[in-house]
């Protein structure tokens, strides 16, 4: 949590100093549309405390926060009704992952067939 920025997009969205489409909230989390959809249903979904990447939320959550980020994807997959047709979670970190926004989240994608995990080169 130490170079965590809290002028991060997502971390204003928190403060809400920006407005987001929510989809989903609770104690530890929330979820909202991604503002640049690459599927039919994409929305992310963030843990409120400051945690920068994966590797801080591992190194740096509680049990308890890290078991109810994965509940809260889970709950925004049956707020879209996707149990089914199935989706696909992406958490993007670091360089080579080419994480954006420098807070935490899950992508949920979903609502076509999503292809191949990755573009080939
Ligand atoms: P990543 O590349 O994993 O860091 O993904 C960042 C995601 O945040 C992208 O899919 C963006 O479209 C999305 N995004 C950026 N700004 C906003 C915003 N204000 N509200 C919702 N989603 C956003």
């Amino acid at each position: 949590m130490s170079d965590y920025n809290d002028e991060n997009i997502f971390s204003k969205i928190l403060k809400k100093e920006l407005p987001c489409r929510e989809v989903f909230s609770d104690k530890n989390n929330i979820s909202f549309e991604d503002i640049n959809p690459q599927a039919p249903i994409h929305s992310l979904i963030i843990p409120r405390n400051k945690f920068k990447d994966f590797n801080d939320f591992i190194k740096d959550g509680t049990d308890e926060e890290l078991a109810s980020f994965l509940k809260s994807i889970f709950n925004v997959v049956k707020k879209k009704k996707v149990q089914e047709s199935g989706y696909r979670i992406i958490i993007n970190c670091g360089d080579d992952g080419n994480q954006e926004v420098p807070h935490l989240h899950a992508h949920l994608l979903a609502g076509r067939n999503l292809g191949n995990i990755l573009t080939k080169h």
